[in-house]
Order: C-alpha cells, then sequence, then structure tokens
C-alpha cells in the first residue's frame, strides 16, 4: 500500500467504515480521525473507529500521506480550509461526497497548489452518525474516483489501490459525468422516496396509524430511503442542481406519460413499461448488487 498514514475527517458512517476497514485490511497503515462534534469524537474513540482521535483536524492531518474528507457536501470547503496549517506538501487529499463537480470545485478552492482527487463511494445505508459504520460497507460496492484534469497518474493510481484494498471495485470518471449518472440512480430515487412519504404522511382521508399498518404494499421500501441524514440529502441536492434538474424534468415526462396511460386506460403501456423494469432489476441482482431472495430475504411468519 502506497499509504501509511490515513487522516479520516468526519467520523460518521463513511468516515467510521473507512477506519475500520483500513484497520480490518491495511493493518501496517496508520489512522488518525478528527469530527467538529465532541460526542462523536468521544464514541469514534470508544469504537475505535480510528488509532487515534484528535482534537483538531490540523492535529489529526499532521504527517498524514491520504486525507479523506467524510462530511456533508456543504461542509467540504470549511472542513478542507481548517485542515491546511497541519496539511504534509505531498499529502493527497480526497473526499466521499455524493455529488462531484462541487467537491472539487470546493477542494481545489480551498487547498490551492495542493494534490486533490475526490472519490465516491456508492454504499450507504439510511443511518448515519459514529455507531453507523462498518467494516464490510464497501465490499463489492463502486468506488467513483473522479482525478481532475492534470492529476498525477501515480497518485490516482495510489488511491484506486486503497479502495480496491477496502474491498471496493473502483471505475473513474469525468465529476460532470459522475453527477449525471448519481442523479438518476441515486438522487432522483431519493427525491421520490422523501416525497412519497411525506405526501402519504399528509393525507388527511388516509390516518397516519393506516399508513403504518398498510406499509408492507410497498410504502415501507420508500421509508428506509427516507430515513436517510437531512444535512446530508439537503447538501446533495443543493450542490447536483442542474443534473438533478434536467433528470427530474425527464422523470416528470415520464411520469406525465404513466398518468396518461392510466387515465386513457392504456394497459399495453404500462405491460410494456413493467415488463422493461422487471428486466433491469433482474439485472442488478444477477451482477451481484442485491439479495436474490423476494422482499430482499425479510423473514416471514413462518420463515425459519
Ligand atoms: P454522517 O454520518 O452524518 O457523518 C458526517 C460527520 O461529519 C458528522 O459527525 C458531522 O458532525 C461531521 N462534520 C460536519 N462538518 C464537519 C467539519 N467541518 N469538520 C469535521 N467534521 C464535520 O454522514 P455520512 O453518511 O458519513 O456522509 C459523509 C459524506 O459521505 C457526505 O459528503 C455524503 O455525501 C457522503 N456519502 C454518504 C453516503 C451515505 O449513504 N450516507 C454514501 C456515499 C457518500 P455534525 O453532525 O456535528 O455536523
Amino acid at each position: 500500500m502506497s499509504f501509511r498514514h490515513v487522516a479520516i475527517i468526519g467520523l460518521g458512517l463513511i468516515g467510521g467504515s473507512i477506519g475500520l476497514a483500513v484497520r480490518e485490511h491495511l493493518p501496517g497503515v496508520t489512522t488518525t480521525g478528527y469530527d467538529n462534534d465532541p460526542d462523536v469524537r468521544r464514541r469514534a474513540a470508544e469504537r475505535g473507529l480510528a488509532d487515534r482521535i484528535c482534537e483538531s483536524s490540523i492535529e489529526a492531518v499532521a504527517g498524514a500521506d491520504l486525507v479523506i474528507l467524510c462530511v456533508p457536501v456543504g461542509a467540504m470547503g470549511e472542513a478542507a480550509r481548517a485542515l491546511v496549517p497541519g496539511l504534509s506538501p505531498d499529502a493527497l487529499v480526497s473526499d466521499v461526497g455524493s455529488s462531484k463537480q462541487a467537491t472539487g470545485r470546493m477542494l481545489a478552492e480551498a487547498l490551492p497548489g495542493r494534490a486533490v482527487i475526490p472519490a465516491h463511494p456508492v454504499a450507504g445505508t439510511e443511518n448515519s452518525g459514529p455507531d453507523a459504520g462498518f467494516a464490510t460497507l464497501f465490499y463489492h460496492r463502486w468506488c467513483i474516483v473522479t482525478p481532475p484534469e492534470g492529476a498525477d497518474p501515480a497518485k490516482v493510481a495510489a488511491l484506486v489501490e486503497f479502495w480496491r484494498a477496502l474491498g471496493a471495485m473502483v471505475d473513474t470518471m469525468g465529476p460532470e459525468h459522475h453527477d449525471r449518472v448519481l442523479a438518476v440512480t441515486s438522487h432522483i430515487p431519493h427525491l421520490i422516496a422523501y416525497t412519497i412519504v411525506g405526501t402519504a404522511s399528509d393525507l388527511e382521508e388516509v390516518t397516519r396509524s393506516e399508513v403504518i399498518k398498510y406499509s408492507a404494499g410497498g410504502f415501507r421500501d420508500f421509508t428506509r430511503i427516507a430515513a436517510s441524514d437531512p444535512t446530508m440529502w439537503r447538501d446533495v441536492f443543493l450542490n447536483n442542481r442542474e443534473a438533478v434538474l434536467e433528470m427530474l424534468d425527464r422523470f416528470l415526462t415520464d411520469f406525465a406519460m404513466m398518468r396518461e396511460a392510466i387515465r386513457a386506460s392504456d394497459g399495453q403501456t404500462l405491460f410494456d413499461l413493467f415488463t422493461r423494469t422487471r428486466e433491469i432489476r433482474r439485472s442488478i441482482v444477477a451482477i451481484g448488487q442485491d439479495d436474490a431472495r423476494a422482499d430482499f430475504g425479510r423473514k416471514h411468519n413462518g420463515d425459519g
């Protein structure tokens, strides 16, 4: 491994998981960690999310050859500026933010002349905070590295090697392309989930207890996504605005078509789409990106 000392800034789900995964897979690599919340620092020390939990980001990055910012997208610039006095001249700075054009811009502005290579592990859960992380979060999940123009190929290769060592599969692409892909595969689905759960809870003719009671009809799968961290997701939408708005326009056009098919009793249109989408689900299962068991393998009455 090219890196000997990894500093993790932000010790929630992603930062904590990186710390635990480094301990499991890269035993020769030292980790230091910092979070601006003292309660998170205390809990991170108890869980051993890094070898040493520091009282400032300046202290955490001192001597590190890889620094990974694991804070909400909107906090990236501020977190990067705060660590500059401790940063080694040769250190590589990366991040895990979910929108790559914005974080690339923020890090480049905050760290002029420094080696910066943003990345995004496409792995997560609806839980956040220092108790949410686990060492296997990145197993068989993609991590997308978005090197800026002119990035040192040796540093890109070292970052790719790092993520592979944590169990991830790695792709590289431009930040703009990343943001369009993630807008449709992650950001719009979250927006739909947040909206449908909001709509259901605002209905006057259906009581809240009925929504909860009959949730197995499909609603509860949206509620898992809609339980995701509000700060993180607010920042994702504010910082991937163009791509989200573009994909949202396309979605609304298709949604209106479905509305029209239902209004016109056009069963063929509905059947054709539902057949096509079923194939997508089968492809996701076939490449091992989800559980093949019915209903995500949930236990039902009578299951062992
Ligand atoms: P999280 O569990 O909420 O952890 C983020 C931590 O960073 C919080 O403890 C937060 O403290 C701390 N923090 C905020 N500003 C800071 C600063 N300036 N300096 C130091 N610490 C700071 O969030 P997460 O889910 O790990 O997400 C972190 C990043 O990963 C985000 O950029 C997100 O877009 C990206 N990501 C998330 C997922 C996912 O599914 N969750 C997946 C891939 C990538 P406070 O709570 O006190 O602000």
